[in-house]
């Protein structure tokens, strides 16, 4: 998606080769003009199958999947990230570790809004190592639905989350690739 790269390119920092700071326009200024532009190119993509809830984690992915949710007329459903285990019947949790920030979180989702026979398209900002969509995928395995698809905004390439989550059989469509990157320059896959 050429206005993404756009934007990656003018406004994105990689601090490192490992990670890319996209704060003035993703994860903490947020350019709704482009988010609106990612979620209809996820519906477009999307549009064949047939999902019954948008899931996101909480809180880079809001945005993105906020739109993709209003373009394909679904539920938007917000996993939460706590801090320590809630031991009560009517939630599911499951360990997932951070990329960004070397630390375990327990992510987090009412049974209400993950329901046996639900059809999940997850969306979310970056793909890294893939831990936090094996995540969603241990929940729906739990709640008894299935993930059809994964939309991520920015996948980094060069780490094993693409090739993990394909491995599984998941559709995973990410709008922008990136191949490398140093403080200096970042590549895109075509
Ligand atoms: P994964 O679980 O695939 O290793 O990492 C994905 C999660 O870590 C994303 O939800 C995102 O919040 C965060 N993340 C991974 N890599 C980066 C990065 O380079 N920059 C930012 N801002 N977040 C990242």
């Amino acid at each position: 998606m050429q206005m993404l790269k756009d934007a990656i390119l003018e406004k994105g920092r990689a601090i490192n080769q490992d990670v890319l700071l996209v704060d003035s326009f993703l994860n903490h200024q947020v350019d709704v003009g482009l988010m609106k532009a990612v979620g209809e190119a996820f519906a477009e993509h999307f549009s064949g199958k047939r999902f019954t809830r948008v899931v996101t984690i909480e809180s880079s992915g809001i945005a993105p999947a906020a739109f993709t949710a209003l373009s394909l007329n679904l539920p938007l459903v917000i996993m939460k990230k706590q801090t320590s285990r809630i031991l009560t019947g009517d939630i599911l949790q499951t360990t997932v570790r951070s990329f960004t920030k070397g630390t375990s979180y327990e992510l987090t989702v009412k049974r209400d809004f993950l329901e046996p026979g639900d059809r999940v398209l997850l969306i979310d900002d970056f793909l890294a190592s893939g831990e936090a969509a094996f995540g969603v995928l241990h929940l729906a395995q739990q709640a008894g639905a299935t993930v059809d698809g994964i939309g991520i905004v920015i996948e980094k390439a060069f780490q094993s989350g693409h090739d993990r989550l394909t491995a599984e059989g998941l559709d995973v469509y990410s709008l922008a690739r990136i191949k490398s990157m140093s403080e200096r320059h970042i590549e895109f896959l075509d």
